[in-house]
């Protein structure tokens, strides 16, 4: 059972009028599924509830048609008919005995109301400040728009309240939320008894806390919360302004909940932000209220959690994505069963579901958005089906999620694993700039694995076709992984790229292998993803004279939906990367590259010792075809079922990998779904005419 230097955790806390059963709190999240996917998301939420949240949270909630951040896909609570959603959500959070809280966002300032063509309403007259620069402002609010606005927050929180919430946050962190846009001399330069003063600039929240307080305050906790640091310069909500406020202020919220920055920078990946980064800045808040105080910081680690309250940093531990990658955390700690959390790898791929307006992933969690529309459960497997063992081939993430979900499934498993060391690609990305956290997702499995009686793991064992007929396995999962081309076949050359033979050429594969460039190097980034501007960090820290040439606006375009772009850039610039954007390679030739223009085509040279291809991936799917064009012989090797998945499929991001690794795993011996759709989803109701 539980280790008695984390029973302070599992102590409980009382917020306001309430009191939740441990310190174990979910911060708001996005999740990409929002108003459009209420039960996905609900279903998402009460596997929370059983893994032992002690609080849980919805997304935000927008919570008046004024204020809508479009084209992100959150929760809404613009009129009654936005309750029973949020019921569904409310009753599926509290059905283990945790708090359900709810988000109400106004959004203002970034809120550039597409969807309902309102005029955006803002302390200061301001141009709207979302990730897309929408060329729209937003009018000053008038004495009359702030009393109406009070007023629909008051009618917001009655709404929660029927929705059944316990908790209400206020959304003033991250730039989002109105209450950051009045607190802010950035975005509040009004000449008014709201603007000026930090007391003048605190009365709207003081204003708004009071009337929720007369209309709800009884039963619900109301919170709020702010960024430990706006981090934009002289004008912004700073750290010693937020302490000013909250001293000022000491007993204002039910509880003070302590996010940081914008929202890059609070939910700050691995490459670029260790695990309880905000400590200093949160330290001694705590000493200037009455009232307990949240913060996150990619906790996943128990004593990380028990230093920050025993050293009275905060008194509950906020998490987003540590519960997303893992929603038994808390209930694994309570268990005893520490080396089975699943941790967080802080690659932001659930982010990029928000950012994309589809649905999330997580890298380590594939189940998670999974819930409802597959019946998905992070910690339990259907049972398994009429064949009784499988032969997995690659022990990459995709293999080794595949080992581990049909190992549960009481299969007996093999995984063949070419390589001495298990994990593929990961076990080699791990050792560049900052992607050491992302091992977990090798370490974690193969701890799991070596846990399980029904696996073995073959290492330096790379098979061929005649090997897997021999052996006589039922099913065989091949999980062979990809290469990178070197021929820059990728989005500008569909066709391989003139390259003469006297140019030496690098993929990131022979980096990975140890094998690196000198001199004056060339990385053509036509991936977009991490990679490119990773290699280039690498091989500036080598020594190498870097030049990054892409043909997209932005180095690492794609890491735009990870936040972590702007991070990236700035990396790269500090290295002394020379960045050549707008730009592809047409050819290489003997001394140098020529590139052109991606909207004139005007073409330059640009002399280099060597170049690093980051262009695509090509599937290592030769053992596959090889088992398939000997069909005729699977019955007599007792062969039931060939399977190619992963990478070597169809290559994309790690998340991709294991989410085909679980679901092959799922799907064994079960029936064909034929042409039915394979998830649940929910379509909009018609009204009359
Ligand atoms: P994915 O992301 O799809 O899991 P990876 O490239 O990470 O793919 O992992 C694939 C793994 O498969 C690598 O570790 C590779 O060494 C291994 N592999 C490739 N071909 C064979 C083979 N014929 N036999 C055994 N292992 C193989
Ligand atoms: Fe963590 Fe990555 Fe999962 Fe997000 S997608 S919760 S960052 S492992």
């Amino acid at each position: 059972m539980r280790d008695p230097r984390y029973d302070i955790l599992f102590e409980p806390v009382k917020i306001g009028p309430l009191t939740a059963k441990n310190r174990f709190y979910q911060v708001p999240h996005c999740n990409g599924g929002g108003y459009r996917d209420p039960s996905a998301v609900a279903a998402m939420r009460a596997v929370k509830a059983e893994g032992g949240w002690g609080v849980i949270y919805t997304e935000q909630t927008e919570m008046h048609h004024t204020s809508e951040i479009t084209p992100f896909i959150e929760l809404r609570l613009w009129d009654d008919r936005d309750v029973p959603m949020l019921r569904k959500m409310s009753e599926a959070m509290k059905s283990h005995g945790a708090l359900a809280g709810i988000q109400l966002a106004y959004s203002g300032i970034n809120g550039p109301n597409f969807y309902t063509k309102e005029v955006p309403l803002a302390p200061s007259a301001l141009p709207i400040r979302t990730f897309t620069n929408d060329p729209v402002q937003a009018r000053a609010m008038d004495r009359t728009d702030i009393r109406n606005l009070r007023r629909w927050f008051v009618n917001a929180a009655r709404r929660s309240k029927a929705a059944g919430f316990d908790l209400i946050c206020l959304y003033g962190a991250h730039g989002f939320g109105i209450f950051q846009h009045f607190l802010s001399r950035a975005t509040n330069q009004r000449g008014d008894e709201y603007g000026g003063s930090l007391e003048n600039r605190s009365r709207f929240s003081r204003e708004v806390i009071a009337d929720m307080r007369d209309a709800v305050g009884d039963t619900m906790a109301i919170t709020l919360r702010v960024s430990l640091d706006e981090s934009i310069g002289d004008l912004g909500f700073s750290n010693s302004e937020v302490r000013d406020f909250i001293a000022m202020n000491r007993d204002l919220p039910d509880l003070w909940d302590l996010a940081q920055g914008s929202w890059d920078a609070c939910s700050g990946p691995s490459r670029f932000k260790e695990e309880a980064a905000q400590e200093a800045l949160a330290r001694g808040i705590r000493e200037l209220t009455d009232r307990p105080v949240v913060g996150v910081g990619r906790f996943t680690s128990p004593d990380v959690m028990v230093r920050m309250v025993r050293s009275g940093t905060l008194d509950l531990i906020g998490c987003a994505r540590p519960s997303i990658a893992d929603p038994f955390l808390p209930k694994k700690v309570e268990e005893g069963r520490i080396e089975d959390i699943r941790e967080c790898i802080g690659c932001n791929i659930c982010i990029t579901g928000d950012m994309t307006m589809s649905i999330s992933r997580c890298t380590q969690n594939p189940t998670f958005m999974e819930e409802w529309r597959k019946g998905w459960h992070p910690e339990r497997m259907n049972a398994r089906g009429e064949s009784r063992n499988v032969l997995v081939v690659g022990a990459g993430p995709a293999g080794l999620e595949a080992a581990r979900a049909l190992s549960l499934r009481g299969y007996d498993v093999a995984v063949a694993e070419a390589r001495d060391e298990i994990g593929g690609r990961v076990a080699r990305e791990r050792k560049l700039p900052g992607l050491s956290a992302w091992g977990r997702v090798a370490d974690y499995r193969a701890y799991q694995l070596s846990q399980r009686p029904n696996v073995e793991i073959y290492r330096g064992s790379e098979l061929d076709a005649g090997q897997i007929l021999e052996f006589g396995f039922e099913n065989v999962c091949i999980a062979t992984g990809a290469t990178w081309r070197r021929d820059g076949v990728a989005r500008q050359h569909v066709v391989p790229m003139p390259a003469d033979p006297d140019m030496p050429v690098f993929t990131p594969d022979d980096i990975m292998e140890g094998n690196l460039p000198t001199g004056r190097v060339v990385v053509f980034d036509d991936d977009h993803y991490y990679m490119g501007g990773v290699l280039a960090e690498l091989l500036a820290g080598a020594g190498c004279k870097v030049t990054l040439v892409t043909p997209a606006a932005y180095v690492s375009d794609w890491s735009r939906n990870t936040l972590e772009q702007g991070a990236i850039h700035l990396r790269l610039a500090q290295a002394g990367v020379r960045i050549v954007l707008n730009r592809g390679v047409t050819r290489l030739f003997s001394g140098g590259v020529e590139t052109n223009c991606t909207y004139t085509d005007a073409r330059e040279h640009l002399d280099c010792d060597a170049v690093v291809m980051v262009a695509s991936r090509q599937g290592r799917d030769g053992l596959f075809h090889d088992l398939v064009a000997r069909t005729d012989h699977w019955a007599d090797a007792g062969i039931r079922s060939v399977r190619l998945i992963g990478d070597a499929e169809a290559p994309g991001p790690i998340a991709w990998a294991t989410y085909a690794g679980h679901r092959y795993a799922r799907h064994l011996d079960m029936p064909e779904t034929g042409d039915a759709l394979p998830f649940r989803r929910e379509i909009a109701e018609l009204l009359d005419d």
